[in-house]
Order: C-alpha cells, then structure tokens, then sequence
C-alpha cells in the first residue's frame, strides 16, 4: 500500500497545474512588482490578474482582494487592524475556532480597551445564535468573528445567517473560511460578511500565501507596516509565485468543485458507515457525522477508551497513514486540543482527524477502517 495521505485539513498536495502556473514566476520573471520597468510591469500584471481572478469568484470587486503571507496573518489583520481601526469596543466569539483567531483575540483583550464574549458551544460543538444576538443587541459597536467551518471537528456555522444578525445591530462579521475557501461556494454578494480568509495550501496551492477580503467600506489599517504595496494595506514585495499559484489553485477548486465534492463526500460518508460496523463504540466528534452540517472534507472519530488511544497515531504512521490528533491526552503522545477539550465529556476516549481531498480514494478508506480495525477489535 502507497501511504495514505488523510490530513488534508492540515495541508493539501500542490496540484500539478498550480505548479505549472508558478514555474514562470520562479524562473525567469523575477522582477520586483513595485519597479516600473518591464520587468516589475510583468510581475505586477500578474499579480493583478491573480486578484481579478479570486474577486471574481466572490463575486466582488478587485480592489477588496489584499494578498497576505497566510491565513493566519489575515486572521491577526481582520480582529487587529480591524478592532482597533473600526474602533470597536466588544468582541465576540467562540473558543473553538483556530488559534490564528483566539490568540489575536487575547492580544486584543491585553492592549486594547475591548470587552470580549465568548460565545458557549453545546457537546456537539454548536454556538446558539440567541446568545449571539443578545450579546450583539446589549453590546453596541461589536466585532463578531466566527469560522465558518471547523478545522478540528468540521462543523458548519451558518455565516450567511450570523452575517443578517451582524448587519442588523450594526455590528462587523469577520469569518475565518480558511476550511471552505475552495470547497464551498462563497457569493459575498448574499453572504454579507465583513471580512473571510484563505490560505492557499488548503486547496491544493502553495504554502505562504493567503488573502484576505475587506468588505468595501471598510477602511482597516495594516498589519505588516511598510511599503506601500497592497495599496497601502500590507508592506512587504509579493509573493508572485505564490499569488498566481494561490489563483490558479482556486480557479481549478471552483471549477471542479460539484465533482470533488460528490467524491470527497462519498469517501466521508463511506468511511463513517464502515467504521460503525467495524469499531463498536465509536463515536463521531461535534457535528461531523451529519454531513451537510459539517464540512465533508473532515471526519473526526472518537474511539472507544482503549490502551492503544495514546499510541494513536503513532500506530496510523506505522501503517503509512497520515492523520492528525486532537485528543485531550494525558500522555503527551498527542498534542492535547483545545476544541476538543471544550466539547469532550470524557477524556479516556482517543480522537483523530481524518481529513480528505479530491486526490484520495475509496481503497484508502477501506485500508484505514481495516488498520483501525486490527488495534481496536481483538
Ligand atoms: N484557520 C483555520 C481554520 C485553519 O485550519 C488554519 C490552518 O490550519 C489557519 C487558520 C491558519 O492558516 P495558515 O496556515 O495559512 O496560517
């Protein structure tokens, strides 16, 4: 058996025709896109239709595309640059989203004047939209950043809903869509968000490239001080490789996406039926054994307390299978998860993520509940 690669919430392969894209802009247009000879013409031209490209597909305007190194420095610019500029004086979210998030959060919460809400989640994971609008209507000037789908446990949050409720108490919405950027359609002509972002290497694009998207009115300073690149909003020389590439990736995912998901989603819920018959006692993290409130890239399994929990994924590496963590361990074999920890009743269990892409197959599923198998049924 080839290794089995099912840890694309982490990472995706770089598809061959990104690559392709890029190899001019690695070989030999090298110019830097801020001269204004032929040169920095060529790159910058590039650039641009890179951002008309990814506009394009929000169904918004070029000029509220700005590229950044990745999402989490989106994230950090958005709840930041955003809080501060915006002079918000509350804000909300919740203690599942990423760290790209929560820790901006709590640099927010230390230097600046601004109250922050956390808003509850339920065992399976899920933020009450009562709570959100309550807050939002006692709290004037509110910033709300929610994810729209979760990297650990793939849950969905409705942000087309949660952006209505922002809209109405005159509060700004940023949504962390680094999980559905190039897996789900986002027209932010009907989605009413303030802020999403994306990091190419989700969706089969390089590392170190991300975007994020400024709703038009809103005027937020940068994060990255410097040039004056990025028309002012963020200082540093583009990544030219990684722009075209991060482009070219989600043309490619849009325009295959009905046929990647109907794949993808056939390998999620084929996995979830074979590991029911073959691991009694499993149980399905959050949301995710509902498969239109979760993302169908990601299933996250909770296995029965057993003594192989803590060797986990050392055992999956053994058999060649790439996965990732996320139990609430005690050993130290995993890393312990902060998501997990705000939902989990009960620590014994073991957790893994698995998580899918266009490029796996229905023999990688049958391979991994069959490995699963071996450790977890004598
Ligand atoms: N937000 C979410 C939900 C993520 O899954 C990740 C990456 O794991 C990030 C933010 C950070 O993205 P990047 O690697 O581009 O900084």
């Amino acid at each position: 058996m080839t290794p089995v690669y099912f840890d694309n919430a982490a990472s995706t392969p770089l598809a061959h025709e990104v690559l392709e894209e890029m190899l001019p802009y690695l070989r030999q247009h090298f110019g830097n896109p801020s001269s204004i000879h032929a040169f920095g013409r060529t790159t910058r031209s590039a650039i641009e239709k890179a951002r008309k490209t990814v506009a394009e597909i929000f169904n918004i305007s070029p000029s509220e595309i700005f590229f950044t190194s990745c999402a989490s420095e989106a994230n950090n610019q958005a709840i930041i640059s955003g809080t501060r500029t915006l002079n918000c004086k509350h804000l909300i979210t919740s203690k599942i989203e990423h760290h790209a998030v929560l820790h901006a959060v709590e640099y927010v919460a230390k230097n600046d004047a601004v109250k922050i809400s956390y808003l509850q989640t339920n065992a399976k994971g899920q933020i009450n939209l009562n709570e959100l609008e309550q807050l939002l209507i006692s709290n004037p000037q509110s910033f709300v950043s929610l994810m729209h789908g979760n990297n650990e446990i793939g849950n969905l949050n409705d942000i087309a809903t949660i952006a209505q409720l922002c809209k109405a108490n005159q509060a700004y919405f940023h949504s962390d869509t680094v999980q559905t950027v190039g897996h789900y359609q986002h027209d932010l002509q009907n989605i009413k968000t303030d802020f999403i972002v994306g990091s190419a290497h989700k969706f089969h694009g390089p590392k170190g490239v991300g975007f994020i998207y400024v709703k038009g009115d809103n005027k937020i300073g940068p994060y990255i001080h410097g040039g004056s690149q990025e028309r002012n909003m963020r200082g540093g020389t583009e990544n030219v490789a990684g722009i075209v590439g991060l482009a070219k990736a989600l043309e490619l995912a849009y325009a295959g996406m009905q046929t990647h998901q109907a794949h993808i989603l056939a390998l999620k819920t084929s996995m979830i039926e074979k590991l029911k018959i073959a691991i009694p006692g499993i149980q399905f993290n959050g949301d995710c054994e509902n498969c239109t409130t979760s993302l169908y890239t990601v299933l996250s399994i909770s296995l029965p307390p057993s003594e192989e929990n803590d060797m986990l994924l050392m055992n999956l590496d053994i058999n060649k299978i790439a996965a990732s963590g996320g139990s609430a361990c005690t050993s130290g074999a995993t890393e312990s998860s902060h998501v997990i920890e705000a939902i989990q009743g009960d620590t014994n269990r073991g957790t893994v993520r698995f998580s899918f892409s266009r490029y796996n197959t229905m023999a990688e599923v049958d391979y991994v509940v069959h490995v699963l198998k071996k450790y977890y049924v004598s």
